[in-house]
């Protein structure tokens, strides 16, 4: 029989048990240890079966066992620590508390919008990367004390969840999510009705939601969900899935995270009294409309659109993550002009502006596509990247905005990607005195970079010591393994007598290689099939043997992903090969955290560069697993041959993909078979592999510091959030009209700026030679025609010329205005240029837009260069 309605009875807990309910309700308990514990203890086997979650272990656990806790002492004080522990983690000053005391100007609050959060498995509103990057930045900024606002949507079906049919192909669940079973509550108005934000849709209809909060810690993470009543059921369906349906239902999604994320974010702030934010963090375009609705709000106070979109842009910080186009979200014009029309989301706030900020107007750009990562640069003063790499690979990528300027002036800057430790390294590893793994890291006595001599006590840690832990680790994979394989296979439909084979399955002494990651192409799940017949004497090799662990989802509409997977599984279903390699369906971060630990070594073969940064590296070598990788992301930043291995990539040249795979995964067959294994199992004299063990310590102490998530959000405070902060207080409503009044004027002008005449004085050079050191005296004729030396800044640019005469490493030299203007409006400008590189040599001039608001001289696009008719000087000088 079916149910027609359902509810959930909530569990009544003893008095004494009380502070239970609070634990469970704040999710630090997903990476505090002690409380987990403790909650294990309330029903070992409870706990067991409500897979590691406290809210659906207290739903269950028998009224009996409640009145016996109630009475068991022990039980109650620890209970007690429990809960004391997590009210000082609460009220206690932490980093960014002293930082303030310091004097740093740092912002009230910030608002951290994200279509996905993974903070842990019993929220599974996450698909991958993305979104447990947003859920590791909200638990260090909890641990640092940064007061941050997250916001995102509710998906009542999450993801999905991965299982397998009998011939590998992959099979999507889709288990509906009750709100009121997950460690979430409604967030209410005064009077107890339920708090909603509700849109404009076109057509007179209305998208309402109403808004969960989760408790990360000391951080509010505001959830919102279209699932109720009062909407039409279209309506109620566009928090129904992440990243499913199509082009209108993804818009609708992202409308509502952003214009309906700000509105929740203000509902919050009034309810509880917090501060506003001053600093709005955009995690990808998906939530790019934070910026419209707040354009909004600020036309509303009389702004006009141009003055709103410079506070607007002074506040928010854009964070792009993929340099994958697929990975962008793009929309038809028509889409966009008909929701942010008339009779749409946005009165007061012109169409056709909103257009504009987000269309492919440049060149090799296709202007009836409205791009939200191209929004998302316009609306934002800051931008980064998430490794040092992909920050190079985006200011190329998005160079067409910025014309005129060369890729390495492109303002959009990186912050290479960390990990949250406390959440992902094992408690095994973390007692031998790691870094960051006490919850301590943060607090206001830590001081910055502290985690280096906590890592250093790991050095006393015996060699034997480290190599029991890494045991124990791997025999615990291989038990998880077992049991998840069993799962699967009877899901494949197998009896239980045919699996008898999975207690054969891994060896704990044998070298385990992981390999996990979602299932785009670039990942390369299927490059270590390439030559089967050598992978298989890998496997198998009687004396090196390694065994390889894989897993991965596909999205669901990505056939060839899904093919992808079958290969591997079909690959690993093989009897000849079945103990040695599997494939775990439903990767997500439950497995992901017996995983990473117990692996020896993370493989990760993208193709360079398309992985941004790439985290799950970074969570393998906080256990101590070494990393063989593409030098892609963070590795490419970070890697020494102390840490692992670099796998050789092909020419850029090679254009011929199959040949490209081909010798790479030759280069990933031949590290493994010389140099992996052989270290792995050449055994010193006390029967321990000395030179791995060193490696590994090297991995702990050395790189494991820089991982952290705590490193990354302290720099995002320091270098994004408080100086956003401070262009956005120096934004009154006057100032921010009177800069656009002059960006406005300055662009209408510019075409009349020129660079007249150049020529090096005075100088020493005979020819075009000179000596290291000497010094030129610049003379340089500029046409500011209207515009006043205040409004631009000229430049000699000067560097190392290469052979088609481009300047690399170049640097700038303010140059003077002298004398001027003339008759015709022209100015000479004039300055030294010191010689202080040997070799070709050369400079131009160029003339930029200077305002003290402007974060970058690059800020307005415009450069004035000289003409090829400019005559020598600009150029060339030496060879
Ligand atoms: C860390 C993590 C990812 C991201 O890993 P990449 O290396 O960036 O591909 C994906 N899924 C899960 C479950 C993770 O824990």
């Amino acid at each position: 029989m079916k149910a027609i309605r359902r509810f959930t009875v909530r569990p009544v807990l003893p008095e004494p048990l009380q502070p239970l309910s609070d634990l469970a309700r704040n999710l630090r308990w997903s990476w505090h240890t002690e409380t987990r514990e403790l909650f294990e203890a309330v029903d070992p086997a409870g706990w067991r079966a409500a897979d590691g979650d406290p809210v659906r272990l207290l739903g269950a656990v028998s009224a009996a066992r409640l009145a016996e806790l109630a009475g068991d002492r022990p039980f109650l004080d620890r209970l007690t620590a429990a809960a004391d522990d997590l009210d000082t983690y609460l009220r206690g000053e932490r980093w960014y508390q002293a930082r303030d005391g310091q004097g740093a100007e740092l912002p009230a609050a910030v608002g951290y919008f994200s279509p996905e959060f993974g903070v842990t498995a019993a929220l599974p509103q996450y698909s991958g990367g993305l979104g447990i990057l947003a859920g590791d930045h909200l638990k260090a900024a909890s641990d640092l004390g940064v007061p941050l606002i997250g916001v995102g949507l509710l998906y009542r079906h999450g993801y999905f969840r991965q299982s397998l049919s009998r011939d590998g192909w992959q099979q999507e669940q889709y288990p509906v999510l009750d709100p009121n079973e997950l460690p979430l509550t409604l967030v209410r108005e005064e009077d107890g009705t339920p708090a909603q934000v509700v849109l404009a849709l076109p057509g007179r209809r209305a998208l309402r939601a109403c808004i969960w909060q989760a408790h990360v810690g000391r951080v509010p993470l505001l959830m919102l969900d279209s699932d109720v009543e009062e909407n039409g059921p279209g309506e109620r369906d566009v928090t129904d899935r992440l990243y499913g349906g199509g082009s209108e239902h993804r818009l609708l999604q992202e409308m509502l995270l952003g214009i309906g994320g700000v509105r929740a974010v203000r509902t919050y702030c009034r309810l509880t009294g917090q501060p506003a934010p001053e600093v709005f963090h955009t995690n990808e375009g998906h939530a790019g409309f934070l910026g419209l609705e707040r354009i909004r709000e600020l036309a509303g106070t009389g702004l006009g659109f141009d003055a709103a979109l410079e506070v607007v842009r002074a506040g928010t910080v854009f964070t792009t993550h993929t340099p994958v186009p697929a990975g962008i979200d793009r929309f038809d014009r028509e889409l966009i002009a008909r929701h942010f029309g008339d009779d749409g989301e946005l009165p007061g706030v012109d169409a056709e502006r909103i257009l504009g900020l987000g269309l492919e107007t440049y060149p090799g750009g296709r202007p009836n596509l409205f791009n939200m990562a191209v929004m998302g640069l316009r609306l934002a003063q800051r931008a980064n990247g998430v490794s040092a790499l992909h920050g190079a690979v985006s200011r190329e990528m998005f160079a067409g905005l910025w014309p005129g300027f060369d890729p390495e002036e492109v303002p959009i800057t990186s912050v290479t990607n960390g990990v949250h430790a406390p959440t992902w390294v094992a408690p095994e590893v973390a007692r031998l005195g790691a870094a960051g793994t006490s919850g301590a890291a943060g607090s206001a006595s830590a001081g910055s970079g502290s985690g280096s001599s906590r890592w250093d006590a790991g050095s006393e840690i015996p060699d034997g010591d480290l190599w029991d832990v890494r045991h124990v680790l791997r025999e615990q994979l291989v038990t998880e393994v077992r049991k998840r394989l069993h799962a699967s296979w009877r899901l494949r439909g197998a009896q239980a007598a045919e699996l008898g084979w999975i207690d054969g399955v891994l060896d704990p002494d044998v070298l385990t290689i992981g390999f996990a990651r979602r299932v785009p192409s670039y990942k390369r799940l299927t490059l270590m099939l390439s030559d089967r017949d050598r992978l298989r004497a890998l496997l198998l090799h009687p004396e090196r043997p390694v065994q390889i662990v894989v897993a991965g989802k596909a999205h669901p509409a990505d056939d060839g992903g899904k093919r992808l997977v079958q290969e591997l599984v079909r690959f690993a279903d093989d009897p000849r090969v079945r103990h040695r390699i599997v494939f775990l369906p439903d990767y997500g971060m439950a497995m992901a955290q017996k995983l990473y630990p117990g692996c020896d070594v993370w493989l990760n073969n993208p193709l360079r560069p398309l992985e941004a940064c790439g985290t799950s590296g970074m969570k393998a070598a906080l256990n101590g697993c070494l990393n063989l990788s593409v030098l892609d992301g963070w590795w490419d930043e970070w890697f020494e041959p102390d840490f692992g291995w670099a796998i050789p990539t092909a020419d850029a040249s090679t254009s011929d993909e199959h040949r490209r795979d081909e010798l790479e995964a030759n280069a990933l067959y031949e590290l493994i078979e010389d140099r992996v294994a052989p270290r792995f199992y050449d055994r010193g004299a006390g029967g321990l592999p000395d030179r791995w063990i060193a490696m590994v310590r090297r991995t702990l102490g050395t790189l494991g510091p820089k991982l952290l998530a705590d490193r990354m959000v302290r720099e995002y405070v320091e270098r994004l959030y408080a100086p956003a902060a401070h262009a956005h207080r120096l934004l009154d409503t006057g100032t921010a009209t009177e800069l656009a009044a002059w960006k406005d004027r300055t662009r209408a002008l510019w075409p009349r700026v020129s660079v007249d005449h150049a020529e090096a004085v005075a100088a020493t050079a005979v020819g075009s030679t000179a000596e290291l050191g000497s010094t030129l005296s610049l003379r340089v004729r500029i046409g500011l025609g209207e515009l006043d030396p205040d409004d631009v800044e000229v430049q000699a640019v000067a560097g190392r010329v290469g052979s088609d005469d481009a300047i690399v490493d170049a640097r700038s030299f303010p140059l003077k205005p002298a004398d001027g203007p003339d008759i015709e409006g022209r100015w000479m400008y004039e300055g030294p240029l010191a010689l202080d590189r040997t070799g070709p040599y050369g400079y131009t001039v160029r003339v930029l837009p200077a305002h003290p608001l402007l974060a970058t001289s690059a800020d307005l696009g415009l450069v004035a260069l000289p003409t090829e008719a400019t005559g020598e000087g600009a150029g060339v000088l030496m060879r």
